[in-house]
């Protein structure tokens, strides 16, 4: 885990000067958990700290940061422009409360995928995307004081990189057993059973980590869900365990079903991972990735294995056919075709 120093000094814009106060504020900043912070909030918490620091700095620094990418800006619409940096706090949206007052972080895939499709359809270079959902929160529906978590965004953003992890490794898992049960290729039978072990080596792992998490965190349970990711990869295994069941899947097909779940699975994970700031819930879907990567290598030579072996079946199966007397017209019609190919060169190179 970066400590705030590092996570601030690789923000820092090259040849800049240095100067003390400035790298206290910025330390000082960083190092806040409670989410947003209002610019007067920020000056009085520091100068409670050290009243020889100017408003006027602290709001210089504050500019600073946000150029350097360590701070956002956020504005609730209420007159007040609260600030929050990324360390340990990865990018989300917002639900704000008009009632108390408060803000509540989520992210979705679903909505990055959209924006991601709108710029690019535009031709559009995104630098940030703002949503504000404004309402009324849960606890002010009900007329119970407002809930405030103390837990860092990043934590919570773990436990729920965790749950989409674990249940991919869940929905991988029923896919390759059941995959294995209805292969008829030995050898293919034997690569869904270690897949199948490696899934189940995976979760335990996993399930190990969560409630390692848990146990560290009190509350954690009992914080809302800020990952929200309905398309997520565990969909994709679990419909490639559907279409298993489909009448006449064969070796082939459960292998290039497993190819895919586990290409798109790769790719989801990792475009996530990467695009998430750096925290646990980042390495987590890394590491992820990493993992289903090897799988789909794995699968993708086992796939080529099988074409070889059912194409040698086939050459040895056709050899002492060929001779025999009910395949001569296969046979001459092979042969006339070739012939046809040699007529025509330039037009076949062509289509090639
Ligand atoms: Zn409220
Ligand atoms: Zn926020």
């Amino acid at each position: 885990m970066q400590s705030p120093t590092e996570f601030v000094e690789t923000h820092r814009p090259a040849g800049g000067r240095r100067s003390g106060k400035r790298d206290f504020i910025v330390e000082f900043f960083v190092r806040q958990t409670s989410g947003h912070v209002a610019a007067d909030e920020l000056v009085d918490l520091i100068r409670g700290v050290d009243a020889r620091i100017s408003r006027a700095t602290i709001y210089r620094t504050l500019q600073w940061m946000v150029d350097a990418g360590i701070a956002r800006r956020v504005d609730f619409g209420d007159g007040r422009v609260r600030f929050e940096h990324g360390y340990r706090h990865p990018r989300h949206f917002h639900l704000v409360c008009k009632t108390c007052q408060q803000s509540f972080e989520f992210l979705s895939s679903d909505i990055e995928a959209l924006v991601e499709e709108v710029t690019a359809a535009r031709h559009f270079t995104p630098v940030q995307s703002v949503l504000q959902i404004y309402g009324t929160c849960e606890s002010c529906q009900a007329g119970r004081p407002p809930a405030r978590s103390t837990l860092p965004v990043d934590v919570v953003f773990a436990r729920d990189a965790l749950r989409v992890a674990i249940a991919t490794e869940r929905s991988g898992l029923t896919f390759y057993t059941r995959a294995a049960r209805l292969a008829r290729d030995a050898r293919g039978r034997e690569v869904f059973e270690r897949l199948a072990g490696e899934e189940r080596e995976h979760l335990g792992k996993l399930e190990a980590r969560y409630a390692e998490l848990v146990e560290q965190h009190a509350d954690l349970e009992a914080q809302p869900t800020f990952l929200f990711f309905k398309g997520a990869a565990n969909g994709l295994f679990a419909a490639g365990a559907e279409e298993l069941r489909e009448a006449g899947v064969d070796d082939r097909q459960a292998l290039l079903i497993g190819i895919r779940c586990e290409r798109g699975s790769h790719l989801f994970f990792k475009r996530y991972g990467e695009r998430f700031d750096e925290s646990e819930g980042k390495r987590i879907f890394l590491e992820f990735a990493g993992e289903e990567r090897d799988h789909f290598d794995l699968l993708v030579r086992e796939y080529r294995a099988l074409i070889a072996r059912e194409r040698a079946a086939a050459t040895a199966a056709a050899k002492p056919a060929a001779s025999g007397r009910t395949t001569k017209g296969r046979a001459a019609s092979r042969s006339r075709g070739t012939a046809a190919h040699r007529r025509k060169p330039a037009r076949r190179k062509r289509s090639a």
